[in-house]
């Protein structure tokens, strides 16, 4: 594989969260291990069908973690500064005017009610802050969203980290959700500075470096060692040469709507995917999509770590791996692509 451009890596990075998110809803209210051949025989369905001229453009919906990386971007670009009114304003905003239903947790409604009622003036962190009695939550929602961060502040950990953290914090507050959102973001960095060397990426070196990255650099110490824990468990099952079950993968390292399992279960399925002869059924396709039908596979909560690990893998491998009928088909497909531009502008700047 020739290195894709930086700014493929970027896009790629945009556009491949938003078209995990959209594969994965298909399936997001089953809960449970979907065939490989399910996920990819829609995956064709949806090629064929915009190869036939039978689909509107952005005619296949995402959902929340679409709509929050989106609200991300865009405040991001707009006001070239984090501005954490404006982002709780936009994620408030979007989710009030959804014209579909989005599929967002329960009790995050919660914080938009209050950010609303607050005219999003003042402490805008205090109705996170405040859930489930001053604990905060740990759901996937602050790590679902973040892959604009790792772009807007490329080649600078510590901003980056800073910005997970912060970015977090107006709906996620404690310190697994922080993390996840901060390990989530080091993921991609990491693929969007991966070289490839001869014989491909060395997906146990990656994890090894990752976890000793994220100890390294995260600023919250609390439950630190809870992905550490997670990402050994990744490396044994890449060390492994027997193939691992779905079923296994979720009693281990998990994928459900908690940070300290989605965000594993996204780099265990970019990871486990580099090697294109693991899995037999997915052997045929790029690495990209190997990564994300597997996760949307496996995953209990499918589009989150569809989009997640779609996210890392398109940082990695480029936005010319996602198949241009579903950039067509997903809805906000385009803007992703521009909105991956104005961030790489951005950065070049
Ligand atoms: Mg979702």
């Amino acid at each position: 594989m020739a290195k894709a451009s930086l700014l493929s890596r970027f896009q790629g990075c945009l556009l491949g969260a938003v078209f995990g998110d959209c594969l994965g809803a298909k399936f997001e209210r089953e809960w449970t291990e979907i065939p490989y051949d399910k996920v990819i025989a829609y995956m064709n369905k949806i090629i064929k069908k915009v190869g036939q001229e039978k689909l509107e453009k952005g005619s296949v919906f995402y959902t929340d973690d679409s709509c929050m990386t989106f609200d991300l971007a865009k405040s991001l670009v707009g006001n070239r500064k984090y501005d954490a009114a404006d982002v709780a304003k936009n994620f408030s905003e979007t989710y009030f005017s959804q014209p579909t239903h989005r599929s967002y947790g329960g009790n995050v409604a919660f914080v938009f009610f209050s950010l609303k009622q607050m005219n999003y003036a003042g402490d805008v962190y205090r109705p996170a802050r405040e859930q489930f009695d001053g604990s905060g939550s740990y759901g996937n929602g602050s790590a679902m969203r973040v892959s604009p961060v790792p772009l807007f502040h490329h080649n600078n950990i510590p901003s980056i980290v800073e910005l997970s953290c912060e970015q977090s914090k107006l709906t996620h507050t404690h310190p697994l959700g922080i993390n996840g959102a901060i390990l989530q973001s080091l993921a991609i960095e990491k693929a969007l500075l991966c070289e490839e060397s001869v014989g491909g990426l060395d997906p146990i070196k990656f994890c090894s470096d990752l976890i000793q990255q994220y100890k390294d650099v995260t600023t919250v110490e609390d439950d630190k060692h809870v992905y550490e824990g997670q990402l050994g468990h990744i490396i044994r099952y890449l060390k492994s040469t027997e193939l691992v079950k779905a079923k296994e993968i979720n009693e281990r390292i998990g994928s459900d709507v908690t940070a300290q399992k989605a965000v594993p279960a996204a780099i265990f399925a970019f990871l486990y995917t580099l090697d294109a002869k693991r899995i037999p059924q997915l052997t045929k396709f790029n690495g990209f999509l190997r990564a994300v039908i597997f996760a949307v596979g496996f995953s209990e909560d499918c589009d989150t770590v569809g989009s997640m690990a779609a996210a890392i893998a398109g940082a990695y491998y480029g936005v010319d791996m996602i198949p241009k009928e579903w950039t067509f088909a997903c809805e906000g497909g385009t803007e992703a692509l521009e909105l991956a531009e104005q961030l790489y502008d951005l950065h070049l700047k």
